[in-house]
């Protein structure tokens, strides 16, 4: 009896599992047919596009868990050959933010090799640097992070999902909105892009990733597509609209398209020389993806093969004693202070990724054996120098931050993080959360770390400064990079909110070290004041 009632249990979810490999199957056809059908879309030799795009970015925000800033505009001329899977996007990009500025470069993308002809980024590699004309090759990160994004969006990707069925399964129906489509994961490599349809057009609507994002854990991303145009019989999204996590944080709209145009092979030359040493794509599990997508939103995206330091010119992250027990974490593009205390550690700022917090971490250990991080002071909510967070949490340390920190990192931890490619998730909503208005004073009885509250200041709200009292050092976190390039002539917004801070604190620092750049005296940057 009980052997029966297994075997139609059995046999009924296999007749289900099979309808719905049916379904998913189905759905793909009829979007296949939606677009103009398996034979026009096979016939795609290239697509040429003209289009503009606008970019936001929601973790470089004036106030934490605050509206998103806008990042850049940009026009694009993108072209594809199809059969070689090759792309050519020549951009110029105007950025709002950080700073504004124009870069105008191109980018060329393969299924081994990918290729930047002129300046992407503030945060350019040695290979850019020393390139004249400036040039670099891709990291295998930003290779796989855009072959990924070039399919999401390729009007072969459908076509793709037909010829594979295999890689199909039902994704369920998913609420957008109040609206439910139905869905269909599709796998490849480690990757799974769930497709979303439209139940009356056929279209797919919109295109799915889980990604892991260093500030809100495991988020969703989609392409939204809308605005079809017929080019050459094949139905083309004309508008597509990106989210995270429900918020739209791009758009691009294409204002030209073309389907089979001659495209001169030239177009996808790479040098040689950019070739030899260039990187092959990364393991798809290993591409923190929010990150090298989002960085090029506002221009200072690193291109290494390491998220935190150019490999190309840098050995790795370091420690650099200031004085005895004060170490400046350096080595990448972000950096941390570290200052031992009688019996525990505070650390100051957790940049890029739990990766680089668990290298300071397990440095930290074998340096002051028996001393744990009791508090990381993050000096402000940026994705940049807060992302690391969770590392820290883990092990037990309590977070300061400034006005605003403790509603808004209370939330941060509260998010489920399983899709972290350096830390197993777990649950970290119970870590301590000191939100510091004013100033706080963290003491082992004898080494006192004194931490401010810079307000205004033109950068992030709460943003905080720490100070040792007992060597007069202080460490500043993007309102100041000490130690690089010649002082200025006179206080920009932020430099002076810095010395305005310093002077409502009752502090005399004597040198700053920083979240970029190096230590540098503050008495020459105080001189400016009133100039
Ligand atoms: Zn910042």
């Amino acid at each position: 009896m009980k052997r029966a009632a297994f075997l139609i249990a059995f046999l009924l979810t296999a007749v289900s599992c099979a309808s719905m490999q049916q379904q998913s199957r189905s759905h793909v056809d009829r979007a296949v047919q939606a677009l103009g059908g398996a034979e026009a879309l096979g016939s795609i030799k290239t697509v040429a596009t003209k289009g503009t795009v606008r970019q936001w970015e929601p973790e470089q925000s004036m106030t934490p868990g605050g509206e998103m800033r806008f990042a850049c505009e940009s026009t694009f001329e993108a072209v594809t050959d199809a059969g070689a899977r090759t792309t050519r996007i020549d951009w110029v990009r105007n950025f709002a933010y950080p700073a504004p500025r124009t870069f105008r470069y191109s980018e060329v993308v393969t299924p081994e090799v990918g290729y930047v002809a002129g300046i992407d980024s503030n945060g350019r590699t040695k290979q850019s640097m020393e390139s004249n004309p400036p040039a670099h090759s891709m990291s295998g990160l930003r290779l796989t992070a855009t072959q990924r994004e070039l399919l999401r969006v390729s009007p072969l990707l459908l076509l793709d999902m037909q010829k594979n069925p295999d890689r199909l399964s039902a994704g369920g129906d998913l609420m957008v909105g109040k609206v439910s489509y139905p869905a269909v994961d599709y796998r490849l490599g480690g990757q799974t892009f769930t497709v979303l349809f439209d139940r009356t057009s056929a279209l797919p609507v919109r295109i799915r990733t889980l990604d892991y994002d260093n500030i809100w854990g495991d988020v969703p991303f989609d392409v939204a597509l809308s605005d079809w145009h017929v080019v050459d019989g094949v139905r083309m999204a004309t508008t597509r609209t990106y989210e995270l996590n429900g918020s739209r944080v791009a758009e691009v709209k294409d204002t030209e398209t073309k389907v089979n145009a001659p495209v001169g092979a030239d177009r996808f030359v790479i040098p040689d020389a950019f070739k030899i040493r260039a990187s092959r794509p990364a393991a798809t599990d290993r591409v923190p993806y929010q990150w090298v997508i989002r960085r090029q939103f506002i221009g200072v995206y690193l291109d290494s093969d390491a998220p935190s330091y150019d490999t190309r010119s840098s050995a790795g992250l370091r420690l650099v004693e200031l004085s005895p027990g004060v170490q400046h974490v350096t080595g990448g593009s972000h950096h941390s202070l570290l200052v031992e205390m009688r019996d525990h550690l505070v650390v100051f700022d957790a940049p890029v990724s739990d990766g680089q917090s668990k290298w300071l971490l397990d440095t930290a250990k074998a340096r002051y054996p028996g001393k744990p991080v009791k508090y990381l002071v993050l000096t402000h909510h940026h994705m940049d120098h807060a992302g690391g967070l969770r590392a820290y949490a883990a092990q037990g340390a309590s977070i300061v931050a400034g006005r605003g920190g403790a509603a808004h990192y209370r939330r941060v931890l509260a998010a489920p993080f399983t899709r972290n490619p350096d830390l197993p998730s777990r649950d970290l909503r119970k870590t301590p959360i000191i939100e510091v208005l004013d100033k706080q004073v963290l003491t082992d009885g004898t080494r006192e770390v004194h931490v401010y509250a810079i307000e205004p200041n033109p950068h992030a709200d709460g943003l905080l400064i720490g100070y040792l009292p007992e060597t007069r050092l202080g460490f500043v976190t993007d309102i100041w990079s000490p130690g690089v390039g010649a002082m200025p002539d006179k206080l920009d917004p932020a430099l002076a909110a810095l010395v305005a801070g310093v002077k409502r604190a009752g502090i005399s620092p004597a040198r700053f070290a920083g979240g970029h750049g190096a230590v540098g005296d503050y008495a020459p940057l105080a001189a400016l004041e009133g100039k």
